[in-house]
């Protein structure tokens, strides 16, 4: 790793940064390419996640760790290995269409009206 901030710069730390920001760009436009595409769309499907949750959130820091949470749905407390929770069960994702991980629509429809709703909470 070259010493970033040390002046002068060389040819080569100023190749490196060249370099780094490249790929940054291209890394970006990558995601958002498949993002738009959705070129893994089976897979995507099978995890009920949306494109955004699917392309975007992947490859983010997922701690090990265990966590619980409830279906935003229907309540359930589900039970996670990492520390992130996904807002809906799998059953209800399936049922109504949702994306498990966000709980917005699976297809990021925003024309969409109906998504189920809670019993009012009691307490
Ligand atoms: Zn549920
Ligand atoms: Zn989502």
């Amino acid at each position: 790793m070259a010493a970033y901030l040390t002046p002068p710069f060389l040819e080569t730390d100023y190749k490196l940064a060249t370099d780094r920001a490249n790929t940054s760009a291209a890394g970006i436009l990558d995601r958002a390419k498949r993002l738009q595409e959705d070129p893994q769309r089976a897979e995507r499907l099978a995890e009920q996640e949306c494109r955004s949750c699917f392309y975007l959130a992947r490859g983010g820091m997922v701690q090990p760790g265990f966590t619980k949470s409830d279906c935003v749905c229907c309540s359930k407390t589900m039970e996670f290995s990492t520390t992130r929770a996904d807002r809906t069960c799998m059953p209800c994702a399936h049922e109504h269409q949702l994306c498990k991980r966000c709980g917005g629509d699976i297809e990021m429809n925003k024309d969409r009206t109906h998504y189920p709703s809670q019993t009012p909470q009691t307490a």
